[in-house]
C-alpha cells in the first residue's frame, strides 16, 4: 500500500461524476474491468462462484454498489442480494458458509438524510435473515473513516440477533489496534485489511507504517478467540498470518485467507490446496467504478494495462 500521488489522485477520482462518466465509456475498459469484476447479473454472480468452489475456494459477493442517495437504489441492492443468496442456496452452494455476502451500508441507504441509518439496518437484517435461511453468513464491509462508528454500532445492533455477522478491520487506521481488542472475543468474525480508501494522516498511518499496523492488529486477533480472516495479497503478511496461527495453535478451520477477484489467483489457489481456507471477494453488477478505481490505485502495473489499453485503440 504505497502512498504516492497516483494513488491519491485515483482515489481522488474515484469520488468524480466526470472523470467517472469518461472512464465508463472508454472502450477499453470493459476488457479491463473484468479482470476484476466477473459480470454484472446473478447469473454472472452464480456462475464465478460455482467456478471458485470448483477449485476448493470459498466466496464472499458484494453486489457493487455504495454512497447510494435513493431510497428504490438502496432497496434494488437488498433485493439483489436476496435473489442472490436463493439462487445460491437453490443451488446448494452457501451452506455452511461456503458462499456468503459482503454488505456496504451506504449502498443499503445509510447515508440518505433522515432515517438512513435506520433504513440501512433495516435492509442489513433482511439480508442477515436471507443468510441464516441459506445457512451461511454476512459480512459488513467498512468504508471510508466517517462511516466507522456508524457501521460499528450498526453491527452491535445486527449481532443481537445475527451473532454470526463479520465486520471488517483496516490496518491503516490509528483506531484500529483497539477495536481489534473490542471485537477479538469468541464468536466475533473479522476481516482484517489494510484499506483501501483515501485517508488523511490525522487518522490514518502512512506507507510502510500500515504495514506494521496490520501486524499489531494481526497478533491480536490470532491471540484472541474470534475468527479471523486476513485479508490481503501481501506475501509478507500471508506469512507472518500462517506464523501467528501455529504459534497460537489454531487449526486451519479456525481462521482464513481472504483475497480479491481476479488478484494473485495462483497465490489463492496453493493456499486453498495447502489446505487452509481460502475465501474469494466477488464483486458483480454495473455500478463497478469506485471498486474499479480503489484497484487502480493500489498498483501502479494496473493503471500503465489500463492506459496502454487506450493508447492502442
Ligand atoms: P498491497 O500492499 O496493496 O499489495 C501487496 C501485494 O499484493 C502487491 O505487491 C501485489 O503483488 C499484490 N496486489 C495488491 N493489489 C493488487 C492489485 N490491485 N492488482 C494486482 N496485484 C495486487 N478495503 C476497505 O477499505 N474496506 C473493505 O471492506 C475491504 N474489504 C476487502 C475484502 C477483501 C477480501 C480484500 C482482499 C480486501 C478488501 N479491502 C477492503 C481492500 C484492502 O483494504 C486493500 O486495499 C487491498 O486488499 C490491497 O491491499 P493488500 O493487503 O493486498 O496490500
Amino acid at each position: 500500500l504505497i502512498r504516492t500521488p497516483l494513488r491519491t489522485s485515483l482515489l481522488q477520482l474515484a469520488k468524480s461524476g466526470t472523470v467517472r462518466d469518461a472512464v465508463e465509456k472508454a472502450p477499453v475498459t470493459r476488457g479491463v474491468v473484468k479482470r476484476f469484476v466477473p459480470g454484472s447479473s446473478t447469473d454472472d454472480a452464480v456462475r464465478a462462484t460455482a467456478e471458485l468452489q470448483s477449485t476448493g475456494r470459498m466466496v464472499t459477493l458484494d453486489f457493487l454498489g455504495e454512497d447510494t442517495l435513493d431510497l428504490a437504489q438502496a432497496q434494488a441492492t437488498r433485493d439483489a442480494y436476496l435473489t442472490v443468496l436463493r439462487r445460491l442456496s437453490d443451488a446448494g452452494a452457501t451452506a455452511g458458509g461456503r458462499a456468503e455476502v459482503s454488505l456496504k451500508l451506504t449502498a443499503l441507504g445509510q447515508l440518505l438524510p433522515g432515517d438512513g441509518r435506520k433504513i440501512a439496518l433495516e435492509h442489513a437484517r433482511e439480508v442477515c435473515e436471507a443468510a441464516a435461511a441459506a445457512d451461511t453468513t454476512v459480512t459488513l464491509d467498512m468504508e471510508d473513516h466517517t462511516t466507522t462508528d456508524a457501521t460499528l454500532e450498526a453491527l452491535r445492533e445486527i449481532r443481537v440477533d445475527f451473532p454470526w455477522v463479520g465486520a471488517v478491520l483496516q490496518a491503516y487506521l490509528h483506531r484500529t489496534e483497539a477495536d481489534c481488542r473490542d471485537l477479538a472475543h469468541a464468536g466475533s468474525r473479522v476481516r482484517l485489511c489494510k484499506g483501501a480508501y483515501n485517508e488523511p494522516a490525522s487518522v490514518a498511518f502512512q506507507g510502510a507504517d500500515v504495514d506494521r499496523s496490520y501486524v499489531r492488529c494481526l497478533k491480536v486477533l490470532m491471540a484472541g478467540e474470534g475468527y479471523p480472516m486476513v485479508a490481503s495479497h501481501d506475501p509478507r503478511l500471508i506469512e507472518i498470518a500462517g506464523a501467528l496461527a501455529a504459534k497460537h495453535g489454531r487449526d486451519p478451520h479456525s481462521f482464513e485467507y481472504q483475497m480479491l477477484f481476479g488478484i494473485r489467483p495462483e497465490e489463492q489457489q496453493r493456499l486453498a490446496d495447502r489446505g487452509d481456507q481460502m475465501r474469494v471477494y466477488v464483486p458483480y453488477g454495473d455500478d463497478w467504478y469506485g471498486y474499479f478505481m480503489r484497484r487502480l490505485a493500489e498498483r501502479p502495473a494496473n493503471v500503465g494495462f489500463f492506459l496502454r489499453g487506450v493508447a492502442t485503440r
